[in-house]
Formats: C-alpha cells, sequence, structure tokens
C-alpha cells in the first residue's frame, strides 16, 4: 500500500451513523437487561500478561496457539491483546476479592486473527456477563435466561438454545479415556486434521463441523452418560429452571465449545437465519476452576458472550425493522435568519431531553429543509424573518403527508411545550 492511502486493517471495520445507531441500540438493550438481572459493568484492560489467557483459555486451544495478538512491550512484558472477555474478568476477580456473587457485565473488543470472512473478523465485539462464587444452578438458568431475553429485546426470533453438561474435572478426564478408545478405533474415518491431532485434545473432535468427524462421534459415547451423580443432579437443575421460565432448549451431548477452562454447563445460541459457519450468536459455560487457575482461591463461576456483529447479521437476515433500535433526531431546527432563535432554541430543547439537529453556514431554506429531511426528525421548527419578527415559531410535521395543514405557529415561549405535546401523541 502507498504511503497516504490508509486503510482499516483487514479483518478490521469502522462503525460510523447511521450504522451505529443500531450499535448504540443493542448495547443500551444490554445494558438495560443486565441492570435488570443486577450485573455492574466491568472495566478491564484489552491486554494482559499472555499467562491470563495461557491458563485461562488453554494454551493448547486453537485461539491461544494460533489466533491471539501476542507482543512484547518496551519493558519486555509478554502481552497479548484479549481474545475474548471472560479470562480479564475473572483475573479482574481474583485480584480485587468482590463480595460474592459477584455479577459483572461487559463490552468488549475481541482479538483473534483469524481468517476474515463475513461475519468473522480479526477484532470483533462482544457484549457479555460473569457470575463468581456460585455454582447454584438458578445462576445457570438467570445467565442463559438474560442471553435469551435480550436477544428477543432486539427483535430476534428465529433462534436455538443448545445446552450440555461437560461434567467437573473427574467426571470429564473419566469420559475422555472412554473417547479415546473409541476414537483411537475411527482414527481413518476422521477429518484429515482430526486424524492427525486428534490424541493431543480428543474434545476438539467434537467440536468438529466435518461430516467425517460428525459421523464418528454421533455415534460414539456422549459425554452427559459419564457424569457422576452431582453433576447429573447440576444439570437436570439447569434444565428444570429453564423449562419453569418458558425458555425452549434442545440437549447437545457433543456441545463442549472451544476454550478449554468451561465445566458442567455449556450452551450455545444458533440462528437459523445465518449461514451454518457463522450461526453462533453467543455461548458460554461454567468455569468452575478457572479463578483457581488465575492464582484465586476456589470460586465457581459462569457467564456468556455474544458476538455485536453477529447479532446485526442476524437481525438483517431476520429482516428487523431497523426502526427498532434506531433512535433518530427528534427535532431539526430550520432558522434562516442568522443564528440568533436556533442557537438558545436549540441548546433549551437538549436540556429538556430531545434530540437535536439543526443546520449551519447560513443556508437556503430549501437546503436547510432538505437536510431536516434526510436527518430523520419527527418535527421541523422553521424561523424565517416572519416568525422572529412575530416572536414566533412554526412547528411542521415531517411525517405527516399533508404538512400544510399540520402545521402550526406557536409564541416563542410556549414551543418547547408544544414540541413535548406533539412528541408524546
Ligand atoms: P466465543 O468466545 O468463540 O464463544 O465467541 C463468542 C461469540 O462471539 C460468538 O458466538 C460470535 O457471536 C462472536 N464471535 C466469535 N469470533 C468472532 C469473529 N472472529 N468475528 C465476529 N464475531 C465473532
Amino acid at each position: 500500500m502507498s504511503e497516504g492511502t490508509f486503510q482499516a486493517p483487514v479483518g478490521t471495520h469502522d462503525v460510523l451513523g447511521p450504522e451505529s445507531r443500531q450499535w448504540e441500540g443493542v448495547i443500551a438493550t444490554f445494558a438495560q437487561w443486565a441492570y435488570r438481572y443486577s450485573f455492574s459493568l466491568v472495566i478491564s484492560p484489552l491486554f494482559e500478561d499472555v499467562g491470563v489467557f495461557h491458563r485461562g483459555i488453554g494454551e493448547a486451544s486453537d485461539v491461544a496457539k494460533k489466533e491471539m495478538y501476542v507482543f512484547e512491550d518496551r519493558g519486555g512484558r509478554r502481552l497479548a491483546l484479549r481474545p475474548e472477555g471472560t479470562a480479564s474478568v475473572v483475573r479482574a476477580f481474583v485480584q480485587h476479592h468482590p463480595t460474592t456473587p459477584w455479577r459483572a457485565w461487559y463490552v468488549t473488543p475481541a482479538f483473534r486473527y483469524e481468517r476474515p470472512q463475513a461475519g468473522r473478523y480479526r477484532q470483533h465485539h462482544q457484549l457479555g456477563v460473569e457470575v463468581l462464587g456460585s455454582d447454584d444452578p438458578a445462576i445457570d438458568v438467570e445467565v442463559i435466561a438474560l442471553a435469551e431475553r435480550f436477544y428477543r429485546a432486539i427483535g430476534l426470533r428465529r433462534f436455538r438454545l443448545h445446552v450440555n453438561s461437560m461434567g467437573h474435572a473427574e467426571c470429564r478426564s473419566a469420559y475422555v479415556e472412554v473417547l479415546k478408545s473409541y476414537l483411537a478405533r475411527h482414527v481413518d474415518e476422521l477429518c484429515d486434521e482430526h486424524q492427525k491431532v486428534w490424541l493431543a485434545n480428543p474434545l476438539r473432535v467434537l467440536d468438529c463441523k466435518k461430516a467425517a468427524c460428525v459421523t464418528v462421534t454421533v455415534a460414539g459415547p456422549q459425554l452427559p452418560d459419564y457424569l457422576c451423580d452431582a453433576c447429573r443432579d447440576h444439570f437436570i437443575a439447569v434444565q428444570r429452571g429453564l423449562t419453569a421460565i418458558g425458555i425452549d432448549f434442545q440437549l447437545a451431548p457433543r456441545l463442549v465449545r472451544g476454550f478449554d477452562y468451561y465445566t458442567r454447563t455449556t450452551f450455545e445460541f444458533a440462528s437459523d437465519a445465518l449461514d451454518a459457519a457463522q450461526n453462533a450468536l453467543g455461548g458460554g459455560g461454567r468455569y468452575d476452576q478457572l479463578a483457581e487457575q488465575l492464582g484465586g482461591e476456589p470460586a465457581s463461576g459462569i457467564g456468556f458472550g455474544s458476538g455485536i456483529e453477529r447479532l446485526l447479521l442476524a437481525r438483517h437476515a431476520e429482516g428487523v425493522d431497523e426502526a427498532l433500535l434506531k433512535r433518530s433526531v427528534d427535532v431539526f431546527v430550520v432558522d434562516t435568519t442568522g443564528d440568533d432563535v436556533a442557537t438558545p432554541l436549540v441548546d433549551e430543547l437538549r436540556l429538556r431531553g430531545f434530540a437535536v439537529s439543526r443546520s449551519y453556514d447560513q443556508r437556503s431554506m430549501k437546503a436547510q429543509m432538505k437536510l431536516a429531511d434526510r436527518s430523520g426528525a419527527r418535527l421541523a421548527l422553521l424561523v424565517g424573518p416572519q416568525e422572529r419578527d412575530r416572536g414566533e415559531v412554526t412547528i411542521r410535521d415531517l411525517r405527516s403527508a399533508d404538512f400544510e395543514q399540520t402545521q402550526a405557529s406557536v409564541a416563542r415561549d410556549a414551543v418547547i411545550d408544544a414540541v413535548t405535546q406533539r412528541l408524546l401523541k
């Protein structure tokens, strides 16, 4: 690339208005639902000691091995940009010992050196929550419910919830032994990649989307059949809780997810409106050993993360009315008499809580009206020489087909009340 023609790096994207209004809407809706579930916002650094992620998501995971942005800073520290939200939040929990159960939500960029394609970026953005300090299945139910309620609140309908339990360390390692001896008998039938690497991490074969691996693993031993009594009871309680609040789910015995930290409940929401390669709206699960792995006291945890780009793709694919989240301007002020009226009027309206736009640079009435139409504002407030001399403002409803009929002049002092009345109608 020649100098002076810089572009956003491959796999990243700029989000500008008006598209960014959708982002505001998604984030604001999530913040509102997180508040209802009594989560507080947590903000932690975008980079951490690389060990936080190696311990957290597992050194052998694909993300840690192939996708992490690792670098050395000027002081010789090995750091990594966060590839996901959970490990940093758990590191913060271990460092600060907040009162438990600790309920935190976040919105963050996540960095992964992936092959860029539709819906898959090198910097994507995630919304998520984590709860630390309790393994009560009621918390699993709440975390899953929050995701479900939030997806519905942003207009999504065509998605399915898959749930599984991976058991705790002991039942899982018992299962891994059984799986290993099963896979050893079927190596030749696996996909090319897993024929070579299945032994290092046999659970990854369950996650493989290639038909060859799917056929072998569907017919093989299933993880939930190997749960100990305590893990089985926990899983049953989670299912009972979801049913009690009317959340549909499907059991997905091969759902193990990509990071090593998961124990017991794992879940994923898949969109039916998107292609299989990018249909994961969000997912998460329990990680009852992660706090200890990061040097803390034992503390159970559960959380989920959801990709904002993915949610917007799914909304688009479902044809959700874009206006549902889009907050456009309430009022556009058109003043052709100079700024004498516009500047204080715009200020007053904003102080009263309205979203207000106006034109600048002394444009003509026609040019200003064009901008008003384009702004999406519901009302235009017009001030020309006549209005100014009479101490009035004309209110025009920009969404009314017959604006001549509905427009009215009101005294300058009465304009805020008149705008309030019209917008509340
Ligand atoms: P994960 O941490 O891999 O479970 O991902 C959580 C969510 O983030 C996924 O369900 C997707 O919605 C989203 N996501 C993950 N990787 C990417 C990516 N490279 N580009 C866009 N969204 C992603």
